[in-house]
């Protein structure tokens, strides 16, 4: 490993961030839902834990090792192990939820999510009060966290049986229309005016607008339904804590059952902006729409059984477009405000989606507020002039222009001798300044080209600036262009 944190011959910083996240750390954290549950005790491990971390970002960096541990994790894009590991516990939980209802742990639960006809002796569900209060581990977590999700899997269900399923039964009455990429707006529009203008003079085919988006954590799921040209029903529905996707599937599946439900109806055109939605209806695989999709396909299966000529077709329809009938979906969606204020259970999508989402900002909240990072941490802006986020997605924002001396100002310069090592030299060779501190070297010592302008305070610029002057922030004894520039890089 340090044969390939040679900062001249090794990998880049980029290749070593990802041998730690694919090769480190799966073997450090094996089975850690023995020793991570609520009310565990954790100093030991997570001090460990942290301290291959700390060794595992001045190997990314090339950082002096006295750098400030917070800061030089930032840089390397690696969130605290904390935070790592409540991500982990807590998609280890949904993961638990989303298994067979014929699996061991599903028998275990006391919820709705425990299996109907497997019963386990040992369940949480015939546990006392007062040893439920005693019981900690891995399995009360998912007990416990099952209560505030609603079930989205049924792969089990006989709709999704293989032989059964609609793709094998009814597999030619249902299709879909794409926007073809590379074709023109208009295009798309004169297909869908012709499509409306062939369907409007038949009395049993029911064009279907859907449509939803979400606002402030609610979502509103709209459809509207016409036959021969006259709006006939209208639908309105909205939920909170659930995806767009759950939330578009929704409007697709109220459209469905209006349309179904009506006896002279043959045809159904359901015009849609997320096809991937309309997609999933007909995904055999397991995945968390399955409560919406099962709920349309016995609809579907209804209404093809009934007729051999009833069909049903999905055109993609961009919000872009503006084409009428969407538009005029698109408009009441937005004219409508809904408020709820009671507490409501979420859905599994969205729990697994904003468990991301929230130990990202508790680790950007926490980075700011804390003095880890070192007081000398230079804050830089991204190339829009806002504040660098903090992300640990490919590396982060900063891996990708590692500047890691400069930024934490752990650099071989007469500032850090004056602070570490005081009986060495430490006044700038140009001779004008007393001490060789950073702002100094980026705005007025005359060895470096082009003074840094804190006007254009962004990693770019900065990065730009230091390639500029590669000598910049080097040892001067050992001054090898090339490792400071792929430090840079
Ligand atoms: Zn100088």
């Amino acid at each position: 490993m340090k044969l390939l944190g040679n900062s001249s011959r090794g990998i880049i910083p980029l290749q070593k961030c990802l041998l730690y996240r694919c090769c480190i750390l799966p073997i450090a954290l094996y089975s850690f839902q023995l020793w991570f549950y609520h009310h565990a005790l954790l100093l030991y491990p997570l001090k460990a834990l942290g301290k291959i971390q700390r060794r595992v970002a001045i190997w990314i960096l090339g950082a002096f090792k006295t750098s400030p541990h917070e800061g030089i994790k930032a840089i390397a894009g690696l969130i605290p192990i904390k935070l790592y590991l409540q991500k982990l516990r807590g998609r280890a939980q949904l993961w638990a939820l989303a298994l067979p209802p014929n699996y061991i742990i599903r028998s275990l639960i006391d919820s709705s999510f425990r299996s109907p006809n497997n019963h386990h002796p040992s369940s949480l569900a015939n546990v006392t009060d007062h040893q439920r209060k005693k019981i900690k581990g891995h399995l009360v977590d998912t007990n416990n966290r099952s209560h505030s999700l609603f079930p989205a899997f049924l792969p089990t269900h006989s709709e999704l049986a293989p032989g059964s399923r609609i793709i094998d039964t009814f597999s030619d009455r249902f299709s879909f229309n794409f926007c073809m990429k590379g074709k023109s707006d208009k295009t798309r529009v004169h297909q869908l005016d012709s499509m409306v203008i062939e369907s409007s003079s038949s009395q049993s085919t029911a064009i279907v607008a859907s449509d939803a988006s979400i606002k402030n954590d609610i979502a509103i799921s709209i459809s509207h339904t016409h036959i021969s040209n006259q709006p006939l029903i209208k639908t309105l529905h909205h939920a909170v804590f659930v995806t767009s996707t759950e939330a578009e599937m929704f409007a697709i599946r109220c459209s469905i059952n209006q349309a179904t439900a009506r006896t002279n109806v043959s045809k159904i055109v359901v015009i849609t902006n997320s096809i991937h939605a309309a997609k999933k209806i007909f995904d055999p695989s397991s995945h968390p729409f399955q409560i919406q999709s099962v709920a349309i396909l016995e609809d579907l299966c209804l209404f093809f059984s009934k007729d051999p000529n009833n069909s049903i077709k999905f055109w993609e329809c961009p919000s872009c477009l503006d084409w009428h009938l969407h538009k005029a979906v698109n408009l009441e969606m937005k004219a409508f405000y809904p408020t709820l204020s009671y507490p409501s259970k979420t859905s599994w999508d969205y729990s697994m989606k904003s468990e991301c989402n929230d130990i990202s900002n508790i680790w950007k909240m926490t980075f700011q507020a804390s003095d880890g990072k070192g007081k000398q941490f230079l804050n830089l802006l991204d190339d829009n002039s806002n504040d660098i986020k903090l992300s640990y997605i490919k590396g982060g924002p900063w891996l990708q222009a590692c500047a890691i001396r400069a930024i934490t100002n752990y650099a071989p310069i007469g500032e850090y001798k004056l602070r570490f090592f005081s009986r060495e030299e430490f006044k700038c060779p140009c001779g004008v300044y007393p001490i060789e501190s950073r702002r100094h070297i980026l705005h007025n010592c005359s060895r470096f080209n082009g003074y840094w302008n804190p006007r254009r305070d962004s990693l770019s610029h900065f990065v730009m600036f230091l390639k500029t002057n590669p000598n910049m922030f080097a040892f001067l004894n050992n001054i090898n262009s090339t490792s400071v520039s792929r430090s840079y890089s």
